[in-house]
């Protein structure tokens, strides 16, 4: 007899139905796995076989076989388990398979029969309620995750014998609910804050700017001038995420299986700050595994990437594309898979090889050819896509006996009110300062008087300007501008927004 079971499988971030079928026959025994499965869901025969008897339950001795259809879908992974155990006892007439089919059925089986947590739920679940599955049993432990979908009832199991109890109708399982404004408001603590940081005002105002009109940020400065230490705190000035941008945001860290074991969804802003000697896989997604990558992870957050210009060259280009897109798309020889990554992104370099370039603590020990060599490994290109480059200055006695810094709460009033601006400038709750990119819009948005233009073109001239830099700088100008809550660009918006571009003329001019 042949019988069904829903279950689902991930393309990128994206839960698409896929169906068990099984097929129970007379012959001698044994079990295949066929429709384009990997060695984990091969390994499934030993797991699910074990699982089925430790519940209680005889494996007839027949001829089994189970396609995993559509064939063209990679599947990879153990999340198949429950469905094919459910259709296997639907095929030995142990369970009805009309009921059985009113659900998608996810899990991997320990050979007790116990039911463990997978990668991906949310998007299983959301995949499986677009398709029109109303009801869909995970893994206990996922269960508040896959209730963030909406339009599908979750029941979350512990275990094999509890699914077919519920399935059989003699025990049935309790619906798990969540409401996701609220498990995101709860998971909303950020256990840092500007406050923390003393000293480096230049700096803070830089990361203020970026924050309110969402500009990418180059920081140069010495081994221990708190750069790493001010970006963590990136995220705490920057809006609530709303509910969208948490579940997207949770189905890439579920997919990549980094979501934390107590937090079914990434309610902060993540701050993600890969190791320079990452893989370009690592960085931008891909590997064995397939999976997202630091790039991706830090969606709807901060990529801090620290000694930028010791990450491999390749992993530097890489993710030019990626950065323009909002999306990395990885090719491999089964599929092809894309992730989100809709980041800021603050890069991090010191100012030559040891470090101590123009440190008023300690001296140089480079030479200027090597100094040109080491900057020169920024290219022009990735360089065009940071709009605000500034220097750390090494934390002097001063700064460490100051006061406590502004609180993060205090910053990101300001950051609102600019942002608040923008909405009302572009009529969307996505569109920033930064993403001004056409001559027809700046022409619109960032207009100067007489002024302030004879400023920027002098600027322009003397310090050896992109046409790119150009762009950044009228950007950035309306960005302060807007946090001043001035309607026009004035001398002073202009001026500190071409201070932002001094390191292009100092170190990088063409
Ligand atoms: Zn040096």
């Amino acid at each position: 007899m042949i019988a069904k079971a829903y279950s689902s499988a991930l393309i990128g971030i994206d839960g698409y139905v896929v169906t068990v079928e099984t097929d129970m026959a007379n012959g001698i025994p044994s079990f295949d796995i066929v429709g384009l499965p990997d060695a984990a869901v091969k390994e499934a025969k030993e797991r699910v076989r074990a699982a089925i008897r430790n519940s209680g339950f005889e494996l007839p001795a027949k001829k089994v076989v189970i396609n995993l259809a559509p064939a063209d879908i990679k599947k990879e992974g153990s999340g198949y388990d429950l469905a094919m155990a459910a259709a296997i006892l639907t095929a030995d007439n142990k369970l009805s398979q009309d009921k059985v089919l009113e659900y998608a059925l996810m899990g991997e089986l320990s050979l007790a029969g116990e039911l463990k947590k997978i990668n991906g739920v949310l998007s299983h679940s959301m995949g499986a309620s677009k398709s029109g599955i109303k009801k869909i049993i995970v893994p206990k432990d996922n269960a508040y995750e896959a209730s963030l979908a909406e339009g599908i009832t979750v029941y979350g199991a512990s275990s094999l014998y509890e699914v077919f109890m519920h399935l059989s109708g003699e025990k049935e399982l309790q619906p798990t609910v969540t409401d996701a404004k609220e498990l995101i408001k709860n998971n909303m603590v950020y256990d840092v804050d500007f406050a923390d940081v003393k000293g480096q005002p230049l700096l803070k105002r830089a990361f203020e700017i970026a924050a309110a009109g969402g500009h990418n940020v180059i920081v140069m400065g010495s081994p221990g001038s708190g750069k790493s230490m001010l970006a963590k705190r990136l995220p705490t000035i920057l809006p609530d995420m709303t509910i969208e941008e948490a579940i997207d945001t949770t189905r890439i860290h579920s997919s990549a299986g980094t979501l934390p074991d107590d937090e079914p969804i990434v309610a902060v802003r993540p701050f993600r700050s890969p190791h320079h000697t990452i893989s370009v896989p690592g960085l931008l997604g891909g590997g064995a595994d397939s999976r997202p990558g630091e790039i991706s992870l830090a969606n709807n957050g901060v990529l801090f990437l620290d000694e930028f210009l010791e990450f491999a060259p390749k992993a530097m280009e890489g993710m030019r594309q990626p950065l323009e897109d909002g999306k990395v798309t990885i090719a491999r020889a089964s599929a092809t898979n894309t992730y989100p990554c809709k980041t800021m992104l603050i890069l991090a370099t010191n100012p030559c090889p040891c470090g101590y370039y123009g440190d008023r603590r300690r001296s140089c020990k480079c030479s200027q050819s090597a100094i040109n060599k080491y900057l020169s490994k920024l290219s022009g290109p990735l360089l065009d896509r940071i709009d605000i480059q500034v220097e750390a200055s090494s934390i002097s006695y001063e700064n460490l006996s100051e006061n406590q810094g502004e609180s993060s709460h205090d910053i990101k009033e300001r950051v609102m009110r600019a942002r608040e601006i923008q909405r009302t400038r572009f009529g969307s709750d996505t569109k920033l300062n930064s993403d001004i990119k056409t001559k027809e819009e700046m022409d619109k948005y960032c207009t100067l008087d007489k002024a302030a233009e004879n400023i920027l073109k002098q600027a322009f001239q003397n310090i050896g300007l992109s046409v790119r830099g150009y762009n950044s700088i009228l950007a950035v100008s309306r960005t302060i501008a807007d946090l001043d809550g001035s309607e026009s660009i004035d001398i002073m918006h202009i001026t500190e927004a071409i201070s932002y571009r001094r390191l292009e003329g100092k170190y990088w001019s063409k």
